[in-house]
């Protein structure tokens, strides 16, 4: 059965979804997107996305398609068109169609709202229960990493970098250090059991799940440190881990061939996604 998606205040089956090509998102990559999961069919830390997706326009100066509730009612209407329970909405706003040029086109173009479901598992998952390997790769990707743009070729050109390498995915490195995942933020455990993740500037995007799983770690005693790391330090560490809206906590067993502590999915990061999946659970809208 096809999906149901939302183009431009429309809901279509997505054989009949259409955007122009003169899209400034098809010719530029101008644009920007969010990744909500959905649990029992209710949404997991909306206002978190909502924020972001807020902030990634105000710095691009692209003008907003719609109010927070015309989002957030789009977001249910999908859910309810597509008997959505376990999967994501993908969000994407992009400074419309306008003649190709490079400068932005003038005030009072319509930007383009699309969204769609993904119907898939996210609790009970093969990359939870087994864990991922990664490899490092050079980071390649531009200096505003903190704006959730939509030009994902060169962190789709590191994970299939990584995937050559016989790995799940990339971690990728910048200066000698590891900035994130292609599309997750990324975390050690040291020997004292500190939990290292790399801090907030424009080198990394700012996770939704970092946050909750920052203050979930804080809550549980567990001591953290937000730091930038190295990848040899990453490979003496005692277990590590990524975070994602759509993957939630997944351990990471393997860097670079070398396996972590035993090389199965380490404590921390299986009793963060634990706490991470009750919490969101009980709090998902
Ligand atoms: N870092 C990058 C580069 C990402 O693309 C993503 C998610 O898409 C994340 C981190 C994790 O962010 P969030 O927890 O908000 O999904």
């Amino acid at each position: 059965m096809s999906r149901i998606v939302y183009v431009n205040g429309e809901y279509v089956p997505e054989e009949e979804a259409k955007i122009s090509v003169f899209d400034r998102g098809f010719l530029f990559a101008d644009g920007v997107y969010e990744v909500t999961s959905v649990l029992e069919g209710r949404l997991v830390d909306f206002a978190g996305h909502i924020t972001r997706l807020r902030r990634s326009l105000s710095e691009l100066e692209m003008a907003s398609p719609c109010t927070d509730e015309a989002l957030e009612a789009i977001h249910r209407e999908l859910i309810a068109r597509n008997n959505l329970t376990e999967g994501v909405i993908y969000l994407q706003v992009t400074r419309g169609a306008a003649d190709r040029d490079f400068a932005y086109p003038a005030e009072g173009t319509q930007p383009s709202l699309v969204l769609f479901t993904q119907d898939k598992t996210l609790i009970d998952t093969k990359a939870a229960r087994d864990g991922i390997k990664v490899a490092s790769v050079p980071d390649i990707r531009w200096g505003r990493r903190d704006i959730k743009t939509v030009q994902l070729l060169a962190p789709s050109m590191c994970k299939m970098a990584a995937k050559a390498q016989g790995a799940d995915d990339a971690w990728m490195v910048e200066d000698g250090f590891v900035t994130e995942g292609t599309s997750n933020n990324a975390y050690i455990v040291t020997g004292d059991g500190t939990l290292v993740t790399r801090n907030l500037s424009n080198a990394i995007l700012h996770g939704i799940t970092r946050a909750a799983v920052l203050r979930m770690a804080r809550e549980a005693q567990i001591k953290v440190e937000e730091r930038p790391f190295t990848i040899d330090e990453a490979k003496a560490a005692r277990e590590a881990f990524v975070t994602a809206a759509s993957s939630f906590v997944n351990p990471v067993v393997e860097i670079d061939g070398v396996s972590l502590g035993d090389g199965t999915p380490g404590p921390i990061a299986r009793r963060l996604r634990e706490i991470y999946i009750e919490e969101s659970l009980k709090t998902a809208t």
